[in-house]
């Protein structure tokens, strides 16, 4: 495979890729799994207890980003020589600035000065991350401070928190997905293809839900209106 750079109108050479995985190919996202899954069975088989229910949940990973989760300073250092070790022999190499220790729920326990080597760098801790920087650590979303306790408040809220961050699978994704195998139409009033504006603006059977948000919405927006005039 070879690749060519555009930049400002201007097309490269092209140059040999000899690593690596076509960028938004049907099969990249697969061949890159098979790819990191040696390391992360490696980190799962290291340490155990950390699980969700019977799932590991030691390392989140979200592509070429990972998390090591642990509760011991000793053993983040394990977990870092085991990524390292990784990293060599698939012959790829780490980031050194993007690498950040972050202390979540701080004890007074916590020891000064702490440090964590990744080969020759020395990582010390953060309160910040370039990757999670949407994310602060500790504090949970304003949805899910805004909802009561009971089991089908916190079901429902997780619908609304996908409709928050783009995830919602929403009736005419499931028809794209599916190749138009599936109807993009809108399950409830079967009268529009169900899409976010069809959902939040449109839908008759969601006008009653609607029409109490809307009316404070209207009043906050007039209000906020009046301020600038
Ligand atoms: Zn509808």
């Amino acid at each position: 495979m070879s690749s060519k750079i555009k930049w400002k109108g201007e097309i490269s050479d092209k140059f040999p890729i000899q690593q690596g995985v076509r960028e938004g190919g049907v099969l990249s996202t697969h061949i890159f799994k098979v790819y990191i899954n040696n390391v992360l069975n490696e980190l799962m088989k290291s340490r155990v207890e950390m699980k969700i229910g019977n799932i590991y949940t030691g390392t989140p990973t979200c592509a070429d980003d990972i998390a090591l989760l642990s509760d011991y300073i000793e053993e983040l250092q394990i977990m870092l020589n085991t990524v390292l070790r990784n990293a060599k022999q698939d012959r790829v190499t780490i980031h050194p600035t993007k690498t950040n220790a972050v202390i979540i729920n701080k004890g007074k326990t916590v020891r000064k000065n702490l440090q964590w080597n990744l080969g020759t760098t020395c990582i010390t801790p953060t309160n910040q991350t370039k990757h999670l920087d949407q994310v602060e650590i500790g504090k949970p979303h304003q949805i899910w401070q805004s909802i009561g306790s009971s089991v089908t408040e916190v079901k429902r809220s997780i619908n609304h928190y996908r409709i928050a961050t783009g995830t919602y699978l929403l009736q005419t994704n499931i028809a794209k997905f599916s190749n138009n195998k599936e109807t993009a139409t809108c399950p409830l009033c079967g009268l529009e293809e169900e899409d976010m504006i069809h959902m939040l603006t449109s839908c008759m059977l969601l006008h009653d839900v609607r029409k109490t948000y809307l009316l404070r919405l209207k009043n906050i927006i007039i209000g906020y209106i009046g301020l600038r005039q």
